[in-house]
């Protein structure tokens, strides 16, 4: 089928367009600079911006897919979950779209379609496959048994989201917004053992309760003592040594708990995505942890795994190709909607 995906759950206006595993076109826009200055995300600073580029992104994409709107098969969008009022732009544009030109609508699950991306690049998921989605708003895992319909968390974070951490550990060594990619590159000509940051969620009383939990504000805590230890005493800040072992310290944590859940539910595939995939170091160790387990990791390309359109014509394709039924015209935006629901207001 010929899916047109409507991503606007947060910072990114995506419009994606694909026929069943191939990436036709992907349009995005993102107001991250109008937030940097804030430090994070300014939800009606997003609000407004997707209602500037939602228009346009769906021309650019319907433009670099040469494809009419009329040819479209069905309308994917996210319904959830995300910033209730940027979601509420892209649903309306959405439904919309689906009214006047007369065609199916699915309200989509916003994780689900960050793992279903990776069909794009890699062909059908294997089933199941464990998921780790790390991005600016979410830390989960994820068991895979069928990307359509079921899919069920094994955990997710406590407090703070990877990406999160990310941003705020860069703020408070004075580096710009957003943070993955300065620590990152920062990170690179650092000592990753320098400093021993605690991993949150990996003792044994922790792991009782929170086997595949994750944890990261006790780790951003732990950073800014240490820095402001350092001031006080007069003594430069050694950012680099410090962005290594804050890094180390997160793909530790993510790569150990996603590597476990995989060995003990017997599950041979892992693909990791969101925002944080993108981290070099993540998907180093990632792939060593995993070969030395024999998992098979998909991560997909860069551009993939932060928040775009295609992930959502992604999902929304295979939605159709199993034969479940569109959404109820009247499916809600729902800033919290669990990753269990992976289709909003099911027909049937
Ligand atoms: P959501 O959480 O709803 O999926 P989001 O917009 O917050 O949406 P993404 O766009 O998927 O998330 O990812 C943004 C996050 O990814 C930011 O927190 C950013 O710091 C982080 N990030 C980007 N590149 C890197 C990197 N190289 N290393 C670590 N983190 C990164
Ligand atoms: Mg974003
Ligand atoms: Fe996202």
């Amino acid at each position: 089928p010929l899916v047109l995906g409507i991503e606007s759950s947060c910072d990114e206006t995506g419009v994606g367009i694909v026929r069943g595993h191939t990436l036709l076109a992907d349009a995005v826009a993102s107001s991250m600079e109008q937030h940097a200055p804030y430090g994070g995300v300014v939800p009606e600073i997003a609000s407004r911006a997707h209602l500037e580029s939602i228009v346009p992104m769906i021309e650019l994409a319907c433009e670099r897919a040469s494809v009419k709107l009329h040819d479209v098969d069905a309308i994917a969008v996210t319904s959830g979950p995300g910033l209730a009022g940027a979601l509420m732009v892209g649903v309306g544009a959405a439904k919309a779209l689906a009214f006047a030109l007369d065609k199916p609508i699915y309200g989509v699950n916003h994780l689900a379609g960050h793992v279903a991306v990776d069909q794009l690049e890699h062909g059908a998921l294997p089933e199941p496959t464990l998921a780790l989605l790390v991005s600016g708003g979410h830390s989960n895992l994820l068991r895979v048994n069928d990307i359509s319909s079921d899919i069920v968390s094994l955990g997710a974070t406590i407090d703070d989201a990877a990406g999160e951490a990310y941003d705020k550990v860069a703020r408070l060594l004075g580096l710009s917004y957003p943070g993955g990619p300065v620590i990152d590159a920062a990170a690179a000509s650092g000592n990753s053992v320098a400093i021993d940051f605690p991993r949150g969620l990996t003792s044994r009383k922790d792991l009782e309760r929170h086997r595949f939990d994750f944890s990261f504000s006790g780790l951003k805590t732990a950073v800014a003592r240490w820095v402001e230890a350092r001031q006080r005493a007069g003594e430069d800040v050694p950012i680099n040594d410090v962005a290594a072992s804050f890094q180390e310290a997160v793909v530790d944590v993510l790569t150990r708990k996603a590597i476990d859940a995989c060995v003990e539910s017997g599950i041979e595939h892992l693909v990791i995505s969101g925002g944080v995939a993108a981290n070099s170091r993540l998907r180093v160790l990632a792939e060593e942890r995993a070969s030395a387990k024999g998992i098979e990791l998909r991560v997909p390309k860069r551009s993939l795994c932060t928040d775009n359109g295609a992930m959502i014509a992604a999902l929304g394709s295979e939605i159709v190709a199993r034969g479940h039924g569109p959404s109820s015209l009247d499916f809600p935006a729902d800033s919290s909607q669990p990753v269990g629901t992976v289709v909003s207001s099911p027909l049937g």
